[in-house]
């Protein structure tokens, strides 16, 4: 059994956090430490600690995360301007936070990704 993270405590609304979109299956909340102007967490409500940690039972929670997206980035009016979805595995990606989480982030220009 994976070790809970801070963002179970977020789900369950048990820490303040910015929730912008939550269902049955993803919570959206906006980033503590906004790396742009627009700077979400969409994240499945389910604790998957990394992306090697996958199953095909995550799939629809998983693909939920970029319906969610799509209609956050809307309502940020960065759709049309462009946006970046980022998901971290591990050390060497800089991973901090052990449970899954898509990073929507947009509002001014990103420039290359590896820069
Ligand atoms: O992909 P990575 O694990 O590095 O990203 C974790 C993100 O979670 C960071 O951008 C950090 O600011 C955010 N965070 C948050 N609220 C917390 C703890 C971390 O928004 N309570």
């Amino acid at each position: 059994m994976a070790e809970e993270t801070i963002f179970s405590k977020i789900i369950r609304k048990e820490i303040p956090s910015d929730i912008l979109y939550q269902d049955e299956l993803v919570t959206a909340f906006r980033d503590i430490s906004p790396q742009a102007p627009t700077h979400i967490l969409i994240i499945p409500n389910v604790l998957i600690p990394t992306v090697n940690e996958v199953e095909p039972e995550h799939e629809l929670a998983l693909g939920r995360l970029f319906s969610v997206a799509r209609k956050l980035a809307a309502e940020a009016g960065i759709d049309e301007s462009g946006y970046r979805l980022i998901m971290n595995c591990n050390g060497d990606s800089g991973q901090e936070v052990y449970h899954i989480h898509m990073h929507l982030l947009g509002g001014r220009n990103l420039g290359p990704l590896l820069a």
